[in-house]
């Protein structure tokens, strides 16, 4: 029977950042168990936005550590995420003005850099942009994207090199526990002993998990994605935004096509995770352009080159679940970052990897403890779209 000391489930962003941290520790031997391949899942279609811009200090505190780990990722593991810093603007109506206020007095305190814009201001960023509704931006000048896949699959090779392995095509069945403890997984690969699991199976966390009476509320919501491409007299699209007064995103890619989606403020489709449309709807795309026609008039002309469904994992209060599970010693979990877990990924991978090492995390996780549910402590964020945390 195979042996680990560590087996993290699930190939995401997060379980191959874990799993990367766990293995250059040479502390142990690590395994990672993916269904698919690594960062094929609801990571490989992630838009891929990495800003600061928080309610909370722990999330402020991994957005922007990760942020380091982005930039340096290339000599971290030896490949390339893709990382674009190229700003991340956050466009407020009235009525989420004193919030957005308070959550850049937060950043400022914290040691980062943003600022928040007048509609004068913002019209110098970018002169294109029409500001119906819009009465300041949070700018955050270090933001930008990367690349969900290339961030996977990159911390996964990285992974390997430095001694884990990286089992992929291959299904976690089943955790066995013995006498409150974990014991060992059960996939379709056979048995691996071990003391310790993590699982970071995105949508479908809560299935491995319900079987230990361990209840986890994450639901599986369908999220939809369009690329346009611009009309050539337009250029490019200089900066990532998102726009509250909308509920609508857009990002640019490579080349001069954008990546443009809804910010909701309630989940708008739960799905099953195993059966979903992964198509675009007409309305949605209708939707989405009307939106983009609006802040970008001159464009309105946009071909809609494609489009995407994949799915966002969320908890009742759109805030990930973190760290131990009381009652089951030697079992982990993180899951449920409901649509922001990409741009954490990279600096929670330290975190969970001291924690389940038995050392302090340097971040406090503890806000994120399943148990908060059932306490009656979500953790919601300032902003009317739970996305933005
Ligand atoms: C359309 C879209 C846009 C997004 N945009 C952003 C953004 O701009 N910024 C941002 O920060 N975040 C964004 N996100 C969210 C972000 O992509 C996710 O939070 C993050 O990628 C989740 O990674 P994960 O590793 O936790 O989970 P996942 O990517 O869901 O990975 C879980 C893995 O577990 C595997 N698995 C499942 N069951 C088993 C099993 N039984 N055995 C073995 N393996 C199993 C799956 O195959 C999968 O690969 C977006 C997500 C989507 C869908």
């Amino acid at each position: 029977m195979a042996t680990a000391d560590v087996v993290v489930l699930g190939g995401g962003s997060t379980g191959t950042s874990v799993a990367f941290q766990l293995a250059r520790r040479h502390s142990g031997k690590v395994v990672l168990v993916e269904r698919d391949t690594a960062g094929a899942g609801p990571t490989a279609k992630s838009i891929g936005i990495i800003r600061l811009h928080y309610s909370h200090e722990p999330l402020i505190r991994l957005a922007a550590r990760s942020l380091e780990l982005f930039a340096r990722f290339e000599e971290l593991t030896g490949a390339v995420a893709d990382f674009t810093r190229c700003g991340f603007l956050l466009l407020a109506p009235e009525r989420e003005m004193v919030v957005l206020r308070a959550n850049v007095e937060l950043q400022h305190r914290l040691g980062m850099v943003s600022s928040v814009l007048a509609p004068a201001e913002i019209a110098a960023l970018d002169p294109r942009l029409h500001l119906d509704g819009v009465d300041g931006a949070a700018w955050e000048p270090g933001s930008g994207f990367a690349d969900g896949y290339a961030t996977a699959a990159g911390f996964a090779a990285a992974a390997r090199r430095e001694g884990a392995e990286i089992w992929e095509t291959t299904a976690a069945q089943r955790l066995i526990v013995d006498g409150g403890r974990v014991r060992a997984v059960q996939t379709a690969r056979g048995e691996i002993s071990t003391p310790a699991v993590l699982v970071s199976c995105g949508p479908w966390t809560p299935a491995l998990l319900q079987p230990l009476g361990v209840n986890v509320p994450i639901q599986a919501s369908r999220q939809q994605v369009v690329q346009l491409a611009p009309p050539p007299a337009f250029g490019v699209l200089g900066v990532v935004i998102e726009d509250m007064a909308q509920g609508f995103y857009v990002r640019p890619e490579a080349g001069s096509t954008i990546l443009a989606g809804v910010l909701e403020e309630e989940a708008e489709e739960i799905v099953s995770p195993d059966g979903f449309n992964r198509g675009v709807d007409f309305d949605f795309v209708e939707r989405v352009g009307r939106m983009w026609a609006s802040r970008y008039p001159g464009a309105r002309e946009a071909e809609v080159r494609r489009g995407y469904a994949s799915l966002y994992d969320i908890t009742p209060d759109w805030q990930p679940v973190l760290g131990a599970v009381d009652g089951i010693g030697g079992l982990y979990i993180a899951a449920g970052f409901s649509g922001h877990g990409f741009k954490l990924s990279p600096a929670l991978g330290e975190a969970l990897a001291a924690i389940i090492a038995g050392e302090p995390p340097g971040i406090d996780l503890s806000m994120f403890r399943l148990s908060r549910f059932a306490e009656g402590h979500p953790i919601r964020g300032r902003h009317a779209q739970g996305i933005l945390g």
